[in-house]
């Protein structure tokens, strides 16, 4: 696999769609009302593999299958193997359970004091605070609730959510998550928003969402509005692989930064797709360019049926050394993985320390050559503090 970075284009327009009037291209509940949801929606446009075909058979037992016609667009319809594609089509492989694979294999349900709640860490908390989202991930950590397609009975709550968080005064930081938070209507966020910068001990809110990957068109000035109102908000965004960084999501980002949303990345390592160093490296250049800082890398969460996606951690760690000192600090995410059974995230990075001693730590970078950075002070004879200070008085500057 290889990718080569297209500098000077962003992919843009209406593509299958451009005989429909702008107006409703452009209309967020548009994309939503025309999403393909079946595999006869889909094959008014592509040829579907078998494997493919079985996958959409199987879908709607465990995930909802979703795409907004925008981002539709992105699949190239001739290439099975296209990394668009593989990310919203659902394939064969999610039938195939491992033993190694939980339902809720980050075991969020333990750590969920409240339904839709999850504290884990000591000073904050993921607030979940619906089930739908405006397409959905095949690799889905959250397909046990998201779309409701399980039968999970997950009814986000979010009173209860804010009773918590309310009572918590060891709680600074919020996580809003779901499903997609901006699926809510502007109303209901400001609302949310509102309630949740009341609570005097809250200093820190973000929001977990890939609205504007798939439905870039929702990032309306109203929107941005009740963002800025409550700002800072802080916004992670979810983007795999530079095909999806169209001009429509540079747009969307703008609008969100000019409103005063600091931008973050995360993405998922997933095998075939975006495991390869090249594809990395075009990504995150790309989302520099639209203000967004690559913040995490995951390796994918042990979901059932999600054999077929998992990337080797070795790459991981490869994409990392192929990344740091190579290229922009700011454009070298942390690789992570979520513990399974709910220890939280724990980087993983590539090993430069060689050896550290009472006289020295030893190292290489990012070339792989070795350096040694004494840790002892030995004293140069005959110098004392004096010898820093001139006859008038002025100290000197080494
Ligand atoms: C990822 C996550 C957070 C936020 O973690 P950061 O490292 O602060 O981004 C908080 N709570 C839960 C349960 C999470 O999974």
């Amino acid at each position: 696999m290889s990718y080569t970075e297209d500098r000077a284009t962003w992919f843009e327009g209406q593509g299958l769609w451009r005989h429909i009037p702008e107006t409703d291209w452009r209309d967020w509940t548009w994309q939503l009302k025309h999403r393909l949801t079946n595999a006869a929606q889909l094959e008014q446009f592509m040829t579907l593999t078998a494997e493919e075909k079985a996958g959409c058979e199987f879908a709607n037992q465990k995930l909802s299958l979703a795409i907004t016609p925008y981002f539709f667009n992105l699949i190239d319809r001739d290439d099975p193997d296209c990394p668009i594609r593989k990310q919203v089509i659902p394939r064969a492989g999610e039938m195939q359970l491992s033993a190694e694979e939980k339902l809720d294999s980050l075991g969020e349900d333990e750590h969920s004091p409240v339904p839709g709640l999850v504290h884990r860490y000591p000073d904050r908390v993921l607030f979940l605070v619906t089930d739908r989202c405006a397409a959905y991930c095949r690799y889905c950590t959250r397909s046990r609730l998201v779309s409701n397609a399980q039968h999970y009975d997950f009814h986000p709550a979010y009173q209860q959510g804010l009773h918590y968080i309310e009572t918590h005064p060891e709680v600074r930081d919020v996580l809003i998550s779901g499903g997609d938070p901006l699926l809510l209507s502007d109303k209901k966020l400001d609302h949310l928003l509102g309630r949740l910068r009341a609570i005097p001990h809250v200093e820190f809110i973000r929001i977990g969402s890939r609205i504007p990957v798939f439905l870039p068109q929702r990032i309306t000035p109203g929107l941005c509005e009740v963002l800025r109102k409550h700002g800072p908000i802080w916004m992670s965004i979810h983007v795999n692989h530079p095909k999806e960084a169209t001009l429509e999501l540079k747009e969307a980002c703008d609008r969100l930064a000019f409103a005063g949303v600091p931008l973050g990345n995360q993405s998922v390592l997933l095998r075939g797709i975006n495991d390869d160093a090249d594809v990395m490296k075009a990504l995150v250049h790309r989302l520099l360019r639209m203000r967004v800082r690559p913040y995490y890398i995951y390796q994918m969460d042990l979901i059932t049926g999600g054999a077929h996606f998992k990337a080797d951690v070795r790459n991981g760690i490869e994409i990392i050394r192929a990344l740091r000192g190579h290229t922009t600090g700011y454009a070298v995410p942390q690789y992570v993985i979520d513990a399974p059974g709910g220890g939280g995230k724990v980087p993983i990075n590539p090993e430069y320390v060689e050896k550290i001693t009472d006289e020295e730590v030893v190292f290489r970078n990012f070339e792989g050559r070795r350096y040694s950075y004494p840790l002892l002070n030995t004293p140069v004879p005959d110098t004392t503090s004096a010898d820093l200070v001139k006859p008038d008085g002025d100290i000197i500057l080494h």
